[in-house]
């Protein structure tokens, strides 16, 4: 039978890309995000490669939102296999001390609590089913400290936390649990703020030892191995996709 995959953020960015790569394994995707238009656009291009797919709108900041899209998948597709545990949003750049208190409660709402959520949620039909694997999308802001992100690294290192700590609880059930960090990887989150600030960009290149950034199908291929068959013995493990960039910090 074919297998169920949610992905979270599914609309953009590593997440299409991360949904494309899995159908292409002929697993059926429910992308879930919070943009209608990038969501369906996903759930469209998964059609097309065979599999089936729906798109459930979800704030994932929000917990009831949250047991929804779990809720919804299961009564559509059975079961699921695979999480890609992925909505996220990066600051404003601003460093910490000009931060207004929303901002921070607006990142750590959805990168953290949406991603403890997402965990709470689809863990619990897991481990009922006898396991399944997820792959929490952290940064390289989530394994180094680095300036004007840092309610972003927090977010971040608590989801290399929660990776960690799900499989103390419950790798004895079936569970595989990991994180991928990627440096800077050009998604249109990334590529709106250095088309707008070409310099940035030129800098950013030059401090990532391969001197380029990242591509979102280099991740979701990452994120494909990681989340299938293939890794068996891979459990709680942060792996990070930054072309040398933290290795050097
Ligand atoms: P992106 O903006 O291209 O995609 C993010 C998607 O998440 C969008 O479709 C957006 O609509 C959705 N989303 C935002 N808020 C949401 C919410 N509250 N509920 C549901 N969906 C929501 O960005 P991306 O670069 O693909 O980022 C994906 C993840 O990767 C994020 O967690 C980000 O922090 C992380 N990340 C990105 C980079 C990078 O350089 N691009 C590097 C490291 C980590």
């Amino acid at each position: 039978m074919a297998k169920t995959a949610i992905v979270t953020g599914g609309g953009s960015g590593l997440g299409q890309s991360t949904a494309l790569r899995l159908a292409q394994e002929g697993i059926n995707i429910a992308v879930v995000d919070i943009s209608e238009k990038g969501g369906n656009e996903t759930v469209q291009k998964v059609k097309e490669l065979g599999p089936d797919a729906i798109f459930i709108k979800a704030d994932v900041s929000q917990a009831q939102e949250v047991k929804n899209y779990v809720d919804k998948t299961v009564e559509h597709f059975g079961s699921i296999d695979y999480f890609f545990n992925n909505a996220g949003i990066s600051g404003s750049g601003k460093y910490f001390l000009e931060t207004d208190i929303k901002e921070i409660e607006q990142i750590v709402g959805i990168n953290l609590l949406g991603a403890l959520y997402g965990l709470r949620y689809v863990a619990e039909v897991m481990v009922k089913n006898g396991g399944g694997s997820i792959v929490n999308t952290a940064s390289s802001a989530g394994v180094i400290g680095q300036d004007t992100v840092v309610t972003y690294s927090a977010t971040k290192h608590g989801i290399v936390g929660m990776t960690k700590s799900l499989v103390a609880e419950y790798a004895k059930d079936g569970l595989r649990v990991n994180a991928v960090a990627p440096g800077p990887t050009e998604t249109p989150m990334v590529k709106a703020y250095f088309d707008a600030n070409p310099e940035m960009k030129k800098n950013a290149e030059a401090g990532i030892p391969q001197k380029r950034l990242g591509t979102a199908d280099e991740v979701a291929e990452l994120v494909a191995f990681l989340l299938t068959s293939k890794a068996q013995y891979i459990n709680g493990d942060v792996i990070r996709i930054d072309g040398g960039f933290t290795s050097t910090k």
